[in-house]
């Protein structure tokens, strides 16, 4: 049925509403019936009339309800009938032993962690760490979450805790570089969330020192994201923010476990020196210091193109490219514990022009992806190799 309008598009007066009554079944109206309880608003001396047993079965508002004449609802009092269906489960009938979930009355391991105060000040250092906001959207106070990067019921797997005992001796459990600050929103879109956390892969790069060159923007700004992601600490290193090579960096180096040699520039033909500079002499400069101090364990990524592999369109930029997959190549096998590798990226988006138009284009995120997974102990038998991400692109093999 549809209602008339005016000429203006508005409702003309008189027309039955499309509102639906509330039909009630035959039941319910038997049992209004028996009751003798009108719809509407109740007398106020109703609770007067009310049995000594009755009275102390019903709760406190229902009384205030009988009290003051309030509207009664549809589902009416009856003889002999508890106040609510939420007064008969929580009533005695369904506690403890009684109840089918009942598991023996032993708070799980998880859950005395979680109530425990080491698990608390945990908790408070990372969010006065991360001065109460989300580390995702920026979200000051409101309802924060302490997210757990390796989840937390892996840890207690990992770990076999049983007791509180065993949870207080383990290190990895009070690890603050696990831990980080979200918003309720931002908690819900992680990989690990809930259910999510049984298909966790570890890097193990919580609390690894990083150091990425050219990281304020493109793709280095996505490894960077990446990696804190999985709870890395990234020291960024680009151009626009502090760029000094002679000063600024090379005290940081003895203390950091992984070098990326994100930055590089296209240039022009005539000033090869300049792209040989940008991208070839800065890496070799900050991977040999890097090697000038020992280390058991190690990652040196380098980020070139693929046009170091095969011919481009500028001649010094093609070279220079070559030149950073050679050196990788040179130094992977000699130093136990450390990996060499290279990464050949085909055309990116990173929201600057391109000189011409190519045919597939990636993300950033794309050569984030597989630098992560060199940069985790997962990837540790892969040196010295040169892996291509252009969707297809390159001619060579
Ligand atoms: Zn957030």
């Amino acid at each position: 049925m549809e209602l008339k309008r005016d000429s203006k598009g508005r409702f003309i007066k008189g027309q039955p509403s499309l509102r639906k009554e509330i039909k009630l079944s035959k039941e319910i109206k038997e049992k209004i019936k028996q009751t003798n309880i009108k719809k509407g608003i109740a007398p106020k001396n109703r609770f007067d009339k009310l049995t000594k047993d009755i009275k102390k079965k019903i709760s406190k508002t229902v009384k205030l309800q009988y009290k003051n004449g309030r509207k009664l609802s549809l589902s009416c009092w009856k003889k002999g009938q508890r106040a609510s269906p939420k007064t008969e489960f929580t009533s005695e009938r369904m506690k403890s032993k009684n109840n089918p979930n009942w598991q023996g009355g032993i708070t799980p391991i998880n859950l005395q962690i979680k109530q425990s105060n080491n698990y608390k000040s945990w908790r408070k250092a990372i969010f006065e760490r991360d001065n109460y906001t989300c580390v995702w959207c920026n979200q000051r106070g409101g309802k924060l979450n302490v997210d757990h990067i390796k989840p937390y019921n892996i840890i207690i797997k990992n770990n076999n805790i049983k007791t509180l005992k065993q949870a207080i001796k383990c290190k990895e459990l009070w690890n603050i570089n696990n831990g980080r600050t979200l918003c309720l929103n931002c908690h819900k879109k992680t990989d690990t969330y809930g259910e999510k956390a049984k298909y966790y892969f570890d890097l193990n790069l919580i609390g690894k020192k990083i150091l990425i060159t050219g990281a304020s923007c493109g793709i280095g700004l996505a490894i960077k994201k990446c990696l804190e992601n999985e709870g890395a600490k990234c020291i960024s290193w680009s151009r626009s923010e502090n760029y000094n090579l002679d000063c600024s960096a090379l005290p940081i180096i003895p203390k950091i476990d992984i070098l990326i040699n994100n930055v590089g520039g296209r240039g022009t033909w005539n000033n090869w020196e300049a792209i040989d500079n940008i991208n070839y002499k800065t890496m070799a400069m900050l991977t040999n210091n890097f090697l000038r101090n020992k280390r058991k364990w190690g990652r040196v990524i380098t980020i070139s193109s693929i046009y170091g592999k095969e011919k481009g369109p500028n001649p010094a930029f093609t070279a220079s490219k070559a030149a950073q997959i050679a050196y990788m190549k040179s130094l992977a096998g000699k130093y136990k514990g450390i990996t060499f590798n290279t990464i050949c990226p085909g055309h990116i988006n990173v929201d600057k022009p391109f000189p011409y138009k190519p045919k597939i284009v990636g993300k950033p995120k794309d050569v984030a992806n597989i630098v992560t997974f060199l940069c985790s102990d997962l990837a540790s038998h892969i040196n010295g190799a040169c892996i291509t991400v252009d969707g297809g692109e390159s001619h060579s093999f």
